[in-house]
């Protein structure tokens, strides 16, 4: 039986908004900021709209976010230049690697003019970014080409089943699977890769997609898309997780690897969310993100910006931090917009503050209910991204 959490329709997905703390001292941008748990400061997911097109319930479920869900205003969203000035000052902090989220990102009018704006930013030492998208692949036949030509470098795109009867319950708006695939194929076309495909594994609704996921996928792009299994989590405050539903990651692998032999991978990267499997006749790889069994706060080294300027420090934040009165000022309050230096500091400060750890503590807890923790109203995945 699932739990029904009532939440005022106008504050559905956004938590609680937390004043951006004024500094007692600069932090100076030093490209290697550091939080509470010594976690550098590398990844920022920023959320370009709070709408999406898809109504999938471990996320945005339908009879939550219904046909007269109040979306933020447009004028509350952040400009393209709002969003790459603070990207900037981000690289300033470390960050090497933006992707952009949403809702459905591709939802956002005229998003390659954003990424056009991205494209040219550099890492604190120089290189160019990490730029890419999560997509749930609805308008990316259409989009891919003009998003790798205003210079996106990959994509993810979210895919939860090949039957096209599971997919279309999953999505929950009757949404075909033949049209998220040609949008893969649209952007392996496009140049957008290597590609990876993210597969949320909910016990009861598409466990028995696993397989047909990992033959389809080794089967059509000889190892050029990266199947990735996901770990239903205990996002926001909305999708009635139980415990009972979670797929744990070793059991993903146990089912594929019967049919495939696997070897381990190490991580392409630190701070990787993905535990990476390579098949071992050469099929390509395979990875599992394990929020719920193996949680990998540690190592996390990760922002994100929602679409009206919050900095969330953790996917299961109750809080962020508001961001746009610096970008923005406020002229009734004749309080000037901050400048670059102020709003990096500040940046800077909200992360040296940060000691976040959520998966981590929620493995300590016993049962469903301990395990959910206690009854703050986190941020919603469809307002932050995942
Ligand atoms: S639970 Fe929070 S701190 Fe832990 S890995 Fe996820 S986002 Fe990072």
């Amino acid at each position: 039986m699932r739990s029904e959490v009532t939440v005022p329709l106008a504050d559905i997905g956004r938590a609680r908004r937390a004043a951006v703390p004024q500094p007692q001292h600069d932090v100076p941008a030093s490209g290697s900021l550091r939080d509470r748990l010594h976690r550098p400061l590398t990844d920022l997911r920023i959320s370009v709209t709070d709408r999406c097109n898809f109504r999938c319930s471990y996320c945005m479920p339908k009879e939550v976010f219904g046909k007269d869900h109040p979306y933020l205003p447009h004028d509350a969203l952040l400009s393209f230049e709002e969003i790459t000035r603070l990207a900037r000052l981000f690289t300033l902090h470390g960050v090497r690697k933006i992707r952009l989220t949403g809702g459905e990102p591709l939802l956002r009018k005229n998003l390659e003019v954003l990424v056009g704006q991205l494209a040219p930013l550099r890492t604190a030492d120089g290189a160019p970014l990490d730029l890419t998208l999560t997509t749930n692949g609805s308008l990316l036949a259409r989009k891919a080409r003009a998003l790798k030509a205003a210079g996106l470098d990959r994509v993810t795109v979210s895919l939860d089943g090949l039957d096209d009867a599971v997919f279309r319950r999953m999505n929950d708006v009757d949404f075909p699977v033949a049209d998220v695939l040609a949008g893969i194929e649209a952007a392996r076309a496009a140049g957008l890769g290597p590609i990876k495909v993210n597969m949320v594994v909910k016990r009861g609704t598409n466990e028995q997609e696993i397989l047909p996921m990992a033959r389809h996928f080794r089967a059509n792009y000889g190892g050029g898309v990266v199947l990735r299994f996901i770990e239903y989590m205990d996002v926001g405050a909305t999708n009635g997780w139980r415990m009972d539903d979670v797929v744990p990651s070793a059991e993903v692998v146990q089912r594929i690897a019967a049919e495939f032999p696997l070897v381990p991978l190490e991580a392409s990267a630190p701070g990787e969310t993905a535990q990476r499997w390579a098949y071992a006749d050469g099929g390509g790889e395979i990875g599992v993100i394990s929020s719920v069994t193996q949680a990998f706060c540690h190592e996390c080294s990760r922002a994100r910006l929602s679409t009206e300027g919050r900095l969330y420090l953790c996917l299961f934040a109750s809080s962020g931090h508001d961001l746009r009165p610096l970008l923005r000022g406020d002229e009734r309050q004749g309080v000037a917009p901050a400048s670059d230096a102020q709003i990096a500091s500040a940046i800077g400060h909200i992360w040296q503050g940060r000691s976040d750890r959520y998966s981590e503590l929620r493995a300590g807890r016993a049962d469903d209910a301990a395990q959910a923790g206690p009854a703050v109203r986190r941020v919603e995945m469809s307002y932050i991204g995942g």
